[in-house]
């Protein structure tokens, strides 16, 4: 018999086993019920180590059904955040996230990951950091190890305007209550005295600013802690399942077209959330309107592993570079979007120069590493550099998006906001200044500064 997914956690949360339906040869699941570990601790890993055959998935590939109450187009973090956040804050669990490839594949899985605070105006800044503060206690919540590594940011100044940049921006941040810290060049040079402080260098350091709480995450485990915590809860996670289209009543949206589900691939939905990032204008083309976003390659690039060389994150708006160290001892280097839109998601070579000739140049001994992995992903650039959290011209269908080059950070809040309107009708505090009415109103929030490199 086959199972369904709903009711077969009968383990509360925080419990070490849950009864798990048995999986046949064929990858069907069968009812009659093995007890399998789910939490994460000291205690169970000890327990399971003669053979670790007894933890359960970490997540259940389900079933499409033909109705949900909502239905997430994305299985991104942003995506899985909802979904996690619609079932934990709001008791919601009737949900499917569909993604068309598999989870967290996006750019969730293809981010340089790190994580920041360090914005200009009032309500970027109360976004960013309620996602800050909530990366900080995500492992604790999601029981699931996302390796937040606040090690700091580090934005270098080069020249006498981006010093007085630097401390416009530092102390707009100490004014919204967001720890900065403004640096000397000796101070820079103390924090990564790997950079190039020659006195002949084409890029002089002359100071730059840190925020300490900022730092890196492991990306794929903020999918996956988010796709386990969904689906503890109840939440369907089906991969393979691409949004063709949707299904209208009047003007309402009322389900999804898919290349798998119920009857001719339909499943209906009350509300339906689509967190696409660089594909939210094609969904947003397939409800019949236009978004003010532009898709555009963004890439990045590890090193070899090599011994600690970098403990914190460097960042020089001035050569278009960011460079942190990975817990596996990659450097991981980030550059700038290619300047023409596109879907392809490999990244232009002229990009790919430019950020390998900042890296010699301000990083001279990395010019010894060989480069192991290059990449891209497609991101949703806005005008304003702001993200979109809130309802489309489409009633019934809503939206996350907008990230641009720095959503990661973000999947916490993003998670939580669009949940929040999802569950009440009502936005989110923190998301109000972020609706698409903006563009009309003109009242943008413009963080050009602050998220134009892409990090
Ligand atoms: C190279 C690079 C470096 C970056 N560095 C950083 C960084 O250091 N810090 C930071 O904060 N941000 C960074 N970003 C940005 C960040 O990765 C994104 O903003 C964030 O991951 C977006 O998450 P998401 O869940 O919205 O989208 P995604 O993770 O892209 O997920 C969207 C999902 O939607 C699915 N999908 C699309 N269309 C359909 C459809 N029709 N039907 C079903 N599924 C569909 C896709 O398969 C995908 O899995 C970087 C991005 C890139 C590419």
């Amino acid at each position: 018999m086959r199972a369904d997914k709903q009711g077969l956690y009968i383990a509360a949360c925080h419990n070490d086993f849950a009864a798990y339906p048995r999986q046949a040869r064929d990858g069907t699941l069968l009812m009659n019920h093995m007890a399998k570990r789910t939490r994460y601790s000291a205690w169970n890993l000890l327990a399971a180590s003669p053979s670790h055959a007894d933890w359960a998935p970490v997540w259940l590939d389900a079933e499409p059904k033909s109705r949900y109450d909502v239905v997430i187009i994305g299985g991104g973090g942003h995506g899985l955040a909802t979904a996690y956040y619609l079932a934990k804050n709001h008791g919601m669990t009737n949900i499917a996230v569909l993604d068309k490839g598999w989870i967290g594949g996006g750019n969730t899985g293809r981010n340089t990951t790190i994580v920041r605070s360090n914005y200009l105006y009032p309500e970027s800044a109360r976004l960013y950091d309620f996602s800050v503060k909530l990366y900080e206690d995500l492992s604790r919540e999601l029981n699931f190890n996302i390796m937040f590594s606040q090690r700091g940011l580090i934005t270098l100044a080069h020249t006498r305007h981006d010093l007085d940049n630097i401390s416009r921006w530092a102390n707009a941040m100490r004014f919204n209550g967001i720890d900065a810290e403004i640096l000397d060049a000796e101070k820079v040079r103390e924090l990564a005295p790997r950079l190039n402080f020659d006195s002949g260098a084409r890029f002089p350091i002359l100071g730059g600013f840190t925020q300490r709480r900022a730092g890196s995450v492991r990306h794929d485990a903020v999918a996956w802690g988010y796709a386990r915590g969904a689906s503890r809860l109840g939440v369907d996670i089906i991969q393979n399942c691409a949004v063709t289209g949707f299904i209208r009543q009047g003007e309402r949206v009322v389900g999804v077209h898919t290349n798998r589900g119920g009857v001719a691939g339909e499943i209906r939905a009350d509300k339906v959330a689509a967190a696409v990032a660089g594909h939210s204008s094609q969904i947003a083309a397939m409800a019949g309107f236009r978004l003010p976003v532009t898709s555009y390659a963004l890439q990045a690039m590890v090193s070899e592993p090599v011994k600690p060389v970098l403990d914190t994150v460097v960042l020089s708006p001035a050569v278009g570079a960011y460079w942190s160290q990975s817990g596996k001892g990659e450097v991981v280097i980030g550059g700038g979007l290619d300047l023409f839109p596109s879907y392809a998601q490999r990244g232009s070579f002229a990009t790919s120069q430019m950020v390998l000739a900042a890296t010699a140049e301000m990083f001279p001994s990395f010019g010894r590493l060989r480069l192991m992995r290059q990449w891209a992903g497609i991101v949703d650039v806005v005008q304003d550099s702001g993200p979109i959290i809130g309802a489309t011209p489409a009633p019934g269908l809503y939206l996350n998006c907008g990230w641009g080059t720095g959503g990661f950070k973000a999947i916490p809040v993003g998670g939580w906001t669009l949940a929040h309107l999802l569950a009440t009708g009502r936005n989110h505090e923190l998301a109000e200044p972020f609706q698409l009415a903006r563009f009309h109103t003109g009242r943008l929030i413009d963080e050009a500064a602050a998220a134009g490199i892409a990090h």
